[in-house]
């Protein structure tokens, strides 16, 4: 059903998956920019679309809601909410008896402002396995979140700036719908701020959040992108917030006061999870490493490593 081509595409349809270069036709599974390029056509859900066109201006796509099939290219083609930003999806591709499950980059659980994750069963399936090792579990979401609230209250209470640093799609409004929810007001950067616009058009309220123009008022949590440069202007504690965080030495690496393992990606016991729910006949790995492809053959799976092994990525 399908071939590897600088990446993975469809066979039948042509349909270039999650290509960063130009492609004559592309399913992009989510709006991080690792994921998507000015195509000449696009397949995206609604939310992905408006993502992509606040990112990349305005292209044609053909939108997808979650869980309404198309019949396109001579396949069958259905969206899945993937849990990892708004709009993120997997494919489901069906042709005649076979059906192929691609996740793109997912999370199972909870989040403040993606729809949970569903994971179809399918005869193959290929996942995303970032934290594709046992190194990586992560510990409770509740656990964490209690963690960055006492960690922000404690910054504002000795009158310094707490400066959370998370990518501006999907971590930063994660952090802020987290935040306001408890009523602690955010200002975001610039890069945030237009996507998280585009959150409260595609329905998702965030709170009381405003745009980071000048000095942080008092009272206020900042959200600035990685590789931000510090402020000379206010006292700030940085805080990561990141899988990575789970690796010792993670705050010295991201240059921050504090990391905490918030993830938008599925954990090594989610993964695992991930792949006895779809229970498919054969599984191809991207992005991880290749040691999880042994551990799921350990497990009876008829499972192999799909691409280049990637460096690890930030999103
Ligand atoms: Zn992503």
């Amino acid at each position: 059903m399908f071939h590897w081509e600088g990446g993975l595409k469809l066979t039948r349809p042509g349909l270039a998956i999650d290509f960063r270069r130009r492609q004559p036709r592309a399913f992009i599974s989510h709006a991080h920019t690792d994921h998507m390029a000015r195509h000449a056509y696009a397949l995206c859900t609604p939310a992905t679309a408006a993502l992509y066109h606040a990112r990349l201006g305005p292209r044609p796509v053909l939108e997808m809601p979650y869980r309404e099939p198309i019949e396109w290219g001579g396949v069958r083609l259905t969206a899945y909410p993937a849990g990892h930003c708004l709009g993120s999806a997997m494919l489901l591709a069906e042709d005649g008896d076979q059906s192929l499950l691609y996740t793109g980059d997912f999370k199972l659980g909870e989040s403040a402002t993606a729809e949970a994750a569903e994971l179809p069963p399918a005869k193959i399936l290929v996942v995303e396995s970032t934290y594709g090792h046992p190194d990586y579990r992560m510990p409770p979401r509740a656990e964490v979140v209690g963690q960055l609230l006492e960690l922000v209250r404690a910054v504002l209470k000795a009158g310094r700036v707490p400066t959370i640093v998370a990518y501006s799609l999907g971590k930063a409004q994660e952090v802020t719908r987290l935040l306001t929810a408890e009523g602690i007001p955010v200002l975001q950067h610039r890069t945030a701020f237009r996507l998280s616009r585009v959150y409260e058009a595609c329905g998702v309220n965030l709170g009381e959040y405003r745009l980071l123009d000048g000095r942080p008022e008092p009272g206020c949590a900042v959200i600035v992108p990685p590789r931000t440069p510090p402020r000379e202007d206010v006292s700030e504690v940085r805080v990561a917030v990141t899988g990575w965080a789970v690796d010792a030495g993670a705050k010295h690496r991201f240059g921050v006061d504090h990391a905490l393992p918030l993830s938008d990606h599925a954990d090594y016991d989610d993964l695992l999870e991930a792949v006895a729910r779809v229970d498919p006949r054969k599984v191809y790995c991207t992005h991880g490493p290749e040691s999880f492809a042994d551990r799921l053959r350990d497990d009876g799976f008829d499972a192999h490593p799909l691409g280049r092994p990637s460096q690890r990525r930030l999103f």
